[in-house]
């Protein structure tokens, strides 16, 4: 694409979405900022590290905030009428989550404290009971630590084999391998939607319809996918989905697990305890049904109630709108970076989302991030939870900029003039 067809293209993606609005509902971009670093922002923060978490609107604020002034109380126990309302409150939420993602039942839905939790569940309850020595998982070597630690925790447990995906330079997997890492003892596919260090986009739906041609079942990591791209699960066909609360505006410490029916149905808990039980003996107990059964002790009420909020502030932009807005933005944003000597991108596959990992001359990512932050400027530095990546790639870390829709074409010219600001500072 050339730069004017882009700009053409940019005009009418701007009128679509409107971050300018959009960034009035969000109190903490919003705001005037006192300090020096943040002249040059016009007073405010540039914040680029959503692939970490996002910045909350004021409707999820509110509806903490409205729960807790007027439904608190305890859900699936009460028999008044509080009790009634913060459970169907809960209940709803659970349907608003499930309507999202296109799942078929709302029962398909579990909240968790968030992806890490959700993954945890099915390497606990799923693996630990359908999984024997000698078993093999299939994962990719672009994989978030917590979608990888909780199946080495199982493989030595268990005695399994992990096999993986290998990614290429450019951080697409390399497909010409993947055939050969099936065979009979293949029990598992578990691998992410978009990666959180390239923003790769990986094809899941071919690689869902591959393993279910043997019969295997595919767990996605949907934490960067479930934010910024419309995800059905139905259409994909996956057989479990994690994702977390905070990444898409929404509290922390809420998460999902999308599980399908039959499987959720022939698992057992892996936490014991109020609310997951049907009947109770001193020496034994029966389990409630679906989702119930993996939601022991009191949730997080709050949380879901949040969650459901900020599916509803998501809706209303539209997430198709989000994504074509966010594909233009980072498609500038690589494009005025590469004007720079000395820049390099981890990640440049053509299915991508708005994470961009980069390096710029011999200057240190945690050196960078800091020179940025004096610029009132918000990036991640580090390994990003994905240290094998950073092994492969034989670098200790790499600087980070991840996009959402709030941020603005003028905040990259002001990353872009940082940077250029930073080679003569460190040069
Ligand atoms: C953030 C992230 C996770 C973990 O999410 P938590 O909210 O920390 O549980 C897992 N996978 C990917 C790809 C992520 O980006």
């Amino acid at each position: 694409m050339s730069e004017a067809q882009f700009q053409i293209k940019n005009k009418n993606i701007l009128r679509n979405l409107d971050p300018y609005k959009l960034r009035q509902d969000f109190p903490l971009i919003s705001k005037k900022l006192e300090g020096k670093k943040y002249n040059s922002n016009n007073g405010h923060l540039v914040y680029l590290d959503n692939a970490a978490t996002t910045q909350k609107p004021n409707a999820v604020i509110r509806a903490l905030m409205n729960y807790y002034e007027n439904d608190n109380a305890n859900v699936h126990r009460a028999l008044y009428e509080l009790g009634d309302r913060a459970t169907q409150k809960y209940e709803e939420s659970r349907k608003t989550v499930a309507q999202f993602i296109n799942a078929k039942h709302a029962r398909e839905i579990v909240f968790t404290r968030g992806a890490t939790e959700a993954i945890n569940l099915v390497a606990s309850a799923w693996g630990r009971k359908h999984l024997q020595a000698g078993d093999e998982i299939i994962l990719t070597e672009m994989e978030h630590h917590s979608n990888l630690i909780p199946w080495q925790l199982l493989a030595k447990e268990k005695k399994l084999t992990l096999r993986f995906i290998p990614f290429l330079n450019n951080g697409t997997l390399n497909f010409s391998r993947v055939k050969s890492l099936f065979n009979e003892r293949t029990r598992l596919v578990a691998m992410t939607h978009m990666s959180n260090v390239f923003g790769t986009i990986n094809p899941v739906r071919g690689l869902i319809r591959m393993a279910h041609s043997r019969c295997i079942p595919v767990l996605l990591d949907g934490a960067q996918s479930v934010p910024h791209i419309p995800v059905d699960v139905q259409y994909l066909d996956c057989d479990f989905l994690a994702f977390s609360g905070h990444k898409m505006c929404g509290p922390t410490g809420i998460g999902v697990l999308y599980g399908k029916q039959e499987y959720l149905d022939a698992m057992d808990p892996y936490q014991g305890g109020g609310d997951m039980i049907s009947s109770v003996w001193l020496e034994k107990a029966t389990w409630n049904e679906i989702p119930y059964k993996f939601e022991a002790g009191t949730p997080n009420i709050a949380g879901a109630i949040g969650l459901a909020a900020a599916i509803r502030y998501i809706n209303e932009i539209g997430m198709e709108k989000i994504t074509r807005y966010e594909q233009a933005l980072t498609t500038y944003a690589i494009l005025e970076m590469n004007k720079l000597p000395g820049i390099r991108f981890y990640g440049i596959a053509p299915e991508r989302g708005g994470v961009i990992s980069f390096s710029l001359d011999n200057i240190h990512p945690h050196d960078m991030a800091q020179f940025l932050d004096s610029q009132g400027i918000a990036v991640r530095a580090g390994h990003h939870c994905a240290q094998p990546i950073m092994r492969k790639l034989e670098i200790p870390a790499t600087t980070r900029a991840s996009l959402y829709f709030y941020n603005t074409f003028e905040e990259i010219d002001l990353l872009v003039a940082a940077l250029k600001k930073a080679k003569e500072f460190f040069n």
